[in-house]
Protein backbone atom coordinates (compact mmCIF):
# COMPACT_ATOMS: atom_id res chain seq x y z
CA UNK A 1 0.00 0.00 0.00
CA UNK A 2 1.19 3.58 -0.84
CA UNK A 3 2.09 5.82 2.51
CA UNK A 4 -0.87 7.69 3.82
CA UNK A 5 -0.49 11.07 4.34
CA UNK A 6 -3.13 13.72 4.93
CA UNK A 7 -4.33 14.06 0.97
CA UNK A 8 -5.07 10.42 1.61
CA UNK A 9 -9.13 9.98 0.12
CA UNK A 10 -10.55 6.14 1.54
CA UNK A 11 -12.58 4.14 0.10
CA UNK A 12 -13.20 0.81 2.54
CA UNK A 13 -15.87 -2.09 2.99
CA UNK A 14 -18.12 -2.65 5.74
CA UNK A 15 -18.84 -5.96 7.24
CA UNK A 16 -19.49 -8.35 10.67
CA UNK A 17 -17.38 -10.12 9.92
CA UNK A 18 -15.04 -8.23 7.85
CA UNK A 19 -11.38 -10.03 8.67
CA UNK A 20 -11.68 -12.62 5.62
CA UNK A 21 -12.33 -10.19 3.35
CA UNK A 22 -10.09 -9.97 0.37
CA UNK A 23 -11.03 -6.85 -0.76
CA UNK A 24 -8.62 -4.92 0.49
CA UNK A 25 -5.90 -6.44 -1.13
CA UNK A 26 -7.60 -6.02 -4.44
CA UNK A 27 -8.59 -2.48 -4.42
CA UNK A 28 -4.83 -1.24 -2.71
CA UNK A 29 -3.34 -2.92 -5.28
CA UNK A 30 -5.18 -1.32 -8.04
CA UNK A 31 -5.12 2.14 -5.85
CA UNK A 32 -0.76 0.92 -6.00
CA UNK A 33 -1.11 -0.10 -9.98
CA UNK A 34 -2.76 3.61 -10.90
CA UNK A 35 -0.50 5.81 -8.42
CA UNK A 36 -3.78 7.05 -7.45
CA UNK A 37 -3.46 8.42 -3.52
CA UNK A 38 -6.21 6.54 -1.78
CA UNK A 39 -6.23 3.47 -0.04
CA UNK A 40 -8.94 0.85 0.99
CA UNK A 41 -9.68 0.28 4.59
CA UNK A 42 -11.94 -2.79 6.16
CA UNK A 43 -14.65 -1.53 9.11
CA UNK A 44 -15.85 -4.40 11.01
CA UNK A 45 -19.91 -2.65 11.34
CA UNK A 46 -22.19 -4.59 13.72
CA UNK A 47 -25.65 -4.40 11.93
CA UNK A 48 -26.41 -1.91 15.06
CA UNK A 49 -24.56 0.27 13.96
CA UNK A 50 -24.79 0.85 10.21
CA UNK A 51 -26.83 3.36 10.24
CA UNK A 52 -24.45 5.68 12.02
CA UNK A 53 -21.49 4.37 10.10
CA UNK A 54 -23.16 4.92 6.45
CA UNK A 55 -24.04 8.28 7.99
CA UNK A 56 -20.45 9.07 8.76
CA UNK A 57 -19.45 8.55 4.92
CA UNK A 58 -19.93 12.10 3.76
CA UNK A 59 -18.85 13.77 6.99
CA UNK A 60 -15.33 11.55 6.76
CA UNK A 61 -15.60 12.48 2.46
CA UNK A 62 -14.94 8.41 1.85
CA UNK A 63 -15.31 8.26 -1.76
CA UNK A 64 -17.35 4.80 -1.97
CA UNK A 65 -17.69 1.94 0.49
CA UNK A 66 -18.45 -2.17 -0.38
CA UNK A 67 -21.07 -3.75 1.85
CA UNK A 68 -20.91 -7.71 2.60
CA UNK A 69 -22.98 -10.13 4.78
CA UNK A 70 -25.44 -8.71 6.51
CA UNK A 71 -25.29 -5.34 5.49
CA UNK A 72 -26.41 -5.89 1.86
CA UNK A 73 -30.75 -5.67 2.33
CA UNK A 74 -30.60 -3.30 5.63
CA UNK A 75 -28.75 -0.37 3.78
CA UNK A 76 -30.95 -0.43 0.66
CA UNK A 77 -33.22 1.77 3.00
CA UNK A 78 -30.37 4.06 3.75
CA UNK A 79 -29.39 5.54 0.63
CA UNK A 80 -30.54 8.83 -1.09
CA UNK A 81 -30.83 6.67 -4.99
CA UNK A 82 -30.72 3.56 -5.61
CA UNK A 83 -29.44 1.81 -8.65
CA UNK A 84 -32.64 0.07 -10.90
CA UNK A 85 -30.58 -3.17 -10.67
CA UNK A 86 -29.81 -2.89 -6.63
CA UNK A 87 -33.74 -2.50 -6.53
CA UNK A 88 -34.30 -5.51 -8.63
CA UNK A 89 -31.91 -7.41 -6.49
CA UNK A 90 -33.45 -6.00 -2.94
CA UNK A 91 -29.31 -5.61 -2.19
CA UNK A 92 -26.63 -2.94 -2.52
CA UNK A 93 -23.07 -4.27 -2.27
CA UNK A 94 -21.42 -0.90 -2.92
CA UNK A 95 -22.27 2.70 -1.86
CA UNK A 96 -20.99 5.94 -4.14
CA UNK A 97 -20.80 9.36 -2.16
CA UNK A 98 -21.17 11.85 -5.08
CA UNK A 99 -20.92 15.47 -3.45
CA UNK A 100 -22.22 14.00 -0.07
CA UNK A 101 -25.25 12.35 -1.44
CA UNK A 102 -25.19 8.40 -0.95
CA UNK A 103 -25.87 6.05 -4.09
CA UNK A 104 -26.36 2.49 -3.89
CA UNK A 105 -25.43 -0.21 -6.49
CA UNK A 106 -25.11 -3.61 -6.77
CA UNK A 107 -22.08 -5.60 -9.10
CA UNK A 108 -22.81 -8.38 -7.60
CA UNK A 109 -25.03 -9.79 -11.03
CA UNK A 110 -22.80 -7.78 -13.79
CA UNK A 111 -19.81 -9.40 -12.12
CA UNK A 112 -20.96 -12.89 -12.09
CA UNK A 113 -22.59 -12.57 -15.75
CA UNK A 114 -18.22 -10.94 -16.93
CA UNK A 115 -16.89 -14.30 -15.35
CA UNK A 116 -19.54 -16.49 -16.97
CA UNK A 117 -18.69 -15.09 -20.28
CA UNK A 118 -15.34 -15.01 -19.46
CA UNK A 119 -14.86 -19.02 -19.14
CA UNK A 120 -16.91 -19.68 -21.89
CA UNK A 121 -19.92 -20.62 -20.06
CA UNK A 122 -23.52 -20.28 -22.84
CA UNK A 123 -26.42 -20.38 -21.06
CA UNK A 124 -28.50 -19.95 -24.28
CA UNK A 125 -32.35 -21.65 -23.65
CA UNK A 126 -30.99 -23.70 -20.91
CA UNK A 127 -31.89 -24.91 -17.49
CA UNK A 128 -29.75 -23.48 -14.59
CA UNK A 129 -30.29 -24.87 -11.01
CA UNK A 130 -29.67 -21.89 -8.24
CA UNK A 131 -29.09 -23.03 -4.47
CA UNK A 132 -29.76 -20.18 -2.21
CA UNK A 133 -32.56 -17.51 -1.90
CA UNK A 134 -30.42 -14.58 -0.67
CA UNK A 135 -28.92 -11.45 -2.21
CA UNK A 136 -26.46 -13.51 -4.33
CA UNK A 137 -29.10 -15.89 -5.62
CA UNK A 138 -30.85 -12.91 -6.50
CA UNK A 139 -27.56 -11.38 -9.00
CA UNK A 140 -27.22 -15.48 -10.00
CA UNK A 141 -30.73 -14.88 -11.57
CA UNK A 142 -30.48 -12.32 -12.95
CA UNK A 143 -27.11 -12.51 -14.33
CA UNK A 144 -28.38 -16.05 -16.27
CA UNK A 145 -31.70 -14.02 -17.13
CA UNK A 146 -28.99 -11.37 -19.15
CA UNK A 147 -27.07 -14.38 -20.58
CA UNK A 148 -30.51 -15.65 -22.21
CA UNK A 149 -31.31 -19.19 -19.97
CA UNK A 150 -34.76 -20.84 -20.48
CA UNK A 151 -35.28 -21.59 -17.15
CA UNK A 152 -34.13 -21.77 -13.44
CA UNK A 153 -34.81 -23.99 -10.26
CA UNK A 154 -34.09 -22.05 -7.48
CA UNK A 155 -33.37 -24.49 -4.33
CA UNK A 156 -33.27 -23.19 -0.71
CA UNK A 157 -32.96 -24.81 2.73
CA UNK A 158 -36.14 -22.43 3.72
CA UNK A 159 -38.43 -23.33 0.36
CA UNK A 160 -41.02 -20.52 1.59
CA UNK A 161 -37.71 -17.91 1.18
CA UNK A 162 -37.17 -19.64 -2.67
CA UNK A 163 -40.90 -18.82 -3.81
CA UNK A 164 -41.14 -15.23 -2.41
CA UNK A 165 -37.77 -14.63 -4.50
CA UNK A 166 -39.16 -16.59 -7.56
CA UNK A 167 -42.08 -14.28 -6.77
CA UNK A 168 -40.47 -11.37 -7.01
CA UNK A 169 -38.15 -11.78 -9.75
CA UNK A 170 -41.21 -13.22 -11.94
CA UNK A 171 -41.03 -9.77 -14.05
CA UNK A 172 -37.74 -10.63 -15.64
CA UNK A 173 -39.77 -13.23 -17.42
CA UNK A 174 -41.12 -10.55 -19.27
CA UNK A 175 -37.70 -9.89 -21.05
CA UNK A 176 -37.97 -10.93 -24.89
CA UNK A 177 -35.86 -14.40 -24.13
CA UNK A 178 -38.39 -15.70 -21.56
CA UNK A 179 -37.29 -17.10 -18.86
CA UNK A 180 -39.31 -19.09 -15.75
CA UNK A 181 -38.37 -19.33 -12.48
CA UNK A 182 -39.69 -22.19 -10.12
CA UNK A 183 -38.68 -22.93 -6.35
CA UNK A 184 -38.31 -26.30 -4.27
CA UNK A 185 -36.34 -27.01 -1.08
CA UNK A 186 -32.60 -28.69 -1.00
CA UNK A 187 -34.55 -31.90 -1.35
CA UNK A 188 -34.41 -31.13 -5.44
CA UNK A 189 -30.81 -31.20 -5.61
CA UNK A 190 -30.85 -34.88 -5.00
CA UNK A 191 -33.07 -35.92 -8.09
CA UNK A 192 -31.99 -37.14 -10.90
CA UNK A 193 -34.95 -35.87 -13.19
CA UNK A 194 -34.25 -32.18 -11.53
CA UNK A 195 -31.05 -31.78 -13.19
CA UNK A 196 -31.40 -33.83 -16.06
CA UNK A 197 -31.53 -30.94 -18.33
CA UNK A 198 -29.17 -28.02 -16.12
CA UNK A 199 -26.09 -26.53 -17.69
CA UNK A 200 -25.14 -24.73 -14.85
CA UNK A 201 -25.41 -24.93 -11.39
CA UNK A 202 -24.58 -22.12 -9.57
CA UNK A 203 -24.37 -22.44 -5.48
CA UNK A 204 -25.24 -18.99 -3.73
CA UNK A 205 -25.11 -20.32 -0.05
CA UNK A 206 -22.15 -20.42 2.03
CA UNK A 207 -22.89 -24.29 2.61
CA UNK A 208 -20.13 -26.93 3.16
CA UNK A 209 -18.18 -23.30 4.22
CA UNK A 210 -18.09 -23.62 8.13
CA UNK A 211 -21.45 -25.45 8.07
CA UNK A 212 -19.81 -28.78 7.58
CA UNK A 213 -21.00 -31.46 4.77
CA UNK A 214 -23.27 -29.69 1.54
CA UNK A 215 -26.78 -30.98 0.79
CA UNK A 216 -27.14 -34.08 -1.26
CA UNK A 217 -26.33 -33.63 -5.37
CA UNK A 218 -27.16 -35.82 -8.14
CA UNK A 219 -23.72 -34.53 -9.82
CA UNK A 220 -24.07 -37.78 -12.26
CA UNK A 221 -27.61 -36.73 -13.45
CA UNK A 222 -26.57 -33.67 -14.57
CA UNK A 223 -25.47 -33.33 -18.54
CA UNK A 224 -21.67 -33.73 -18.88
CA UNK A 225 -21.19 -30.40 -20.18
CA UNK A 226 -22.43 -29.29 -16.53
CA UNK A 227 -20.79 -26.35 -15.08
CA UNK A 228 -21.09 -26.23 -11.32
CA UNK A 229 -19.93 -22.86 -10.26
CA UNK A 230 -19.57 -21.69 -6.34
CA UNK A 231 -19.68 -18.33 -5.40
CA UNK A 232 -17.84 -19.28 -2.67
CA UNK A 233 -13.88 -19.51 -3.29
CA UNK A 234 -10.75 -21.07 -1.37
CA UNK A 235 -7.69 -21.69 -1.41
CA UNK A 236 -8.56 -25.27 -2.41
CA UNK A 237 -11.67 -26.72 -4.32
CA UNK A 238 -14.68 -26.11 -2.09
CA UNK A 239 -17.04 -28.85 -0.66
CA UNK A 240 -19.48 -28.49 -3.40
CA UNK A 241 -16.62 -28.42 -6.10
CA UNK A 242 -14.79 -31.59 -5.06
CA UNK A 243 -17.69 -34.36 -6.18
CA UNK A 244 -18.26 -32.49 -9.29
CA UNK A 245 -14.41 -32.59 -9.82
CA UNK A 246 -13.87 -36.27 -9.14
CA UNK A 247 -16.24 -36.86 -12.13
CA UNK A 248 -14.27 -34.92 -14.49
CA UNK A 249 -17.09 -31.82 -14.58
CA UNK A 250 -15.96 -28.53 -14.69
CA UNK A 251 -16.30 -26.51 -11.68
CA UNK A 252 -15.27 -22.95 -11.04
CA UNK A 253 -15.54 -21.32 -7.57
CA UNK A 254 -16.58 -17.55 -6.70
CA UNK A 255 -12.99 -15.86 -7.22
CA UNK A 256 -13.53 -14.60 -10.69
CA UNK A 257 -16.89 -13.07 -9.61
CA UNK A 258 -15.31 -11.03 -6.68
CA UNK A 259 -12.63 -9.89 -9.02
CA UNK A 260 -15.50 -8.28 -11.59
CA UNK A 261 -17.89 -7.08 -9.17
CA UNK A 262 -14.62 -5.84 -6.68
CA UNK A 263 -13.10 -4.02 -10.40
CA UNK A 264 -16.97 -2.42 -10.84
CA UNK A 265 -17.20 -1.45 -7.85
CA UNK A 266 -13.54 0.49 -8.26
CA UNK A 267 -14.51 1.92 -11.22
CA UNK A 268 -17.87 3.44 -9.37
CA UNK A 269 -15.56 4.76 -6.34
CA UNK A 270 -12.81 6.48 -8.55
CA UNK A 271 -14.16 7.00 -12.12
CA UNK A 272 -11.00 5.51 -13.50
CA UNK A 273 -10.54 2.31 -15.55
CA UNK A 274 -10.05 -0.68 -12.81
CA UNK A 275 -6.46 -2.20 -13.54
CA UNK A 276 -7.99 -5.15 -13.66
CA UNK A 277 -4.93 -7.45 -14.15
CA UNK A 278 -3.25 -5.88 -11.20
CA UNK A 279 -6.44 -6.89 -8.88
CA UNK A 280 -6.13 -10.09 -10.04
CA UNK A 281 -2.57 -11.08 -9.31
CA UNK A 282 -3.37 -9.42 -6.00
CA UNK A 283 -6.59 -11.79 -5.09
CA UNK A 284 -4.55 -14.76 -6.57
CA UNK A 285 -1.64 -13.98 -4.23
CA UNK A 286 -4.28 -13.65 -1.10
CA UNK A 287 -5.53 -16.84 -2.65
CA UNK A 288 -2.07 -18.82 -2.71
CA UNK A 289 -3.08 -19.48 -6.22
CA UNK A 290 -0.23 -16.57 -7.70
P1 LIG B 1 -27.77 -14.35 2.43
O1 LIG B 1 -28.65 -13.30 1.86
O2 LIG B 1 -27.52 -14.39 3.89
O3 LIG B 1 -28.35 -15.78 1.95
C1 LIG B 1 -27.76 -16.94 2.42
C2 LIG B 1 -28.37 -18.15 1.69
O4 LIG B 1 -27.65 -19.30 2.13
C3 LIG B 1 -29.83 -18.39 2.03
O5 LIG B 1 -30.44 -18.94 0.90
C4 LIG B 1 -29.73 -19.43 3.17
O6 LIG B 1 -30.85 -20.26 3.27
C5 LIG B 1 -28.55 -20.23 2.72
N1 LIG B 1 -27.87 -20.90 3.82
C6 LIG B 1 -27.12 -20.32 4.79
N2 LIG B 1 -26.62 -21.27 5.62
C7 LIG B 1 -27.08 -22.46 5.17
C8 LIG B 1 -26.93 -23.81 5.61
N3 LIG B 1 -26.20 -24.11 6.70
N4 LIG B 1 -27.54 -24.79 4.91
C9 LIG B 1 -28.29 -24.50 3.83
N5 LIG B 1 -28.49 -23.23 3.35
C10 LIG B 1 -27.88 -22.23 4.03
O7 LIG B 1 -26.31 -14.30 1.75
P2 LIG B 1 -25.93 -13.83 0.27
O8 LIG B 1 -25.54 -12.41 0.32
O9 LIG B 1 -27.01 -14.25 -0.64
O10 LIG B 1 -24.58 -14.67 0.03
C11 LIG B 1 -24.60 -16.08 -0.15
C12 LIG B 1 -23.17 -16.60 -0.38
O11 LIG B 1 -22.64 -16.09 -1.60
C13 LIG B 1 -22.18 -16.20 0.72
O12 LIG B 1 -21.36 -17.32 1.04
C14 LIG B 1 -21.37 -15.11 0.08
O13 LIG B 1 -20.06 -15.05 0.62
C15 LIG B 1 -21.34 -15.56 -1.37
N6 LIG B 1 -21.13 -14.43 -2.29
C16 LIG B 1 -20.00 -14.45 -3.07
C17 LIG B 1 -19.78 -13.40 -3.95
C18 LIG B 1 -18.54 -13.40 -4.82
O14 LIG B 1 -18.18 -12.32 -5.33
N7 LIG B 1 -17.90 -14.54 -5.06
C19 LIG B 1 -20.68 -12.33 -4.03
C20 LIG B 1 -21.82 -12.36 -3.23
C21 LIG B 1 -22.03 -13.42 -2.36
P3 LIG B 1 -32.12 -19.85 4.18
O15 LIG B 1 -32.95 -18.90 3.34
O16 LIG B 1 -32.80 -21.14 4.45
O17 LIG B 1 -31.57 -19.20 5.44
Amino acid sequence: MREITGRTRFTAIFGDPVEHSLSPAMHNAAYAALGIERAYLAFHVAPEHLRDAIRALPALEIAGINLTVPHKENAVAMMAHVSEEALTLGAINCVVNRNGELYGDNTDARGLELDLRGSGVKLEGRMIAIVGAGGAAASAVLACTRMGAGGILLCNRTVERAIRLAQRLAHLGQAPAGISVHAGGLDKLAQPAALADIALMINATPMGLKTGGFAPIAYDAAPANCVFYDMVYAREPTPFMTPALALGRRALDGAGMLLNQGALAFELFNNVAAPVAAMRAALMAALGRA
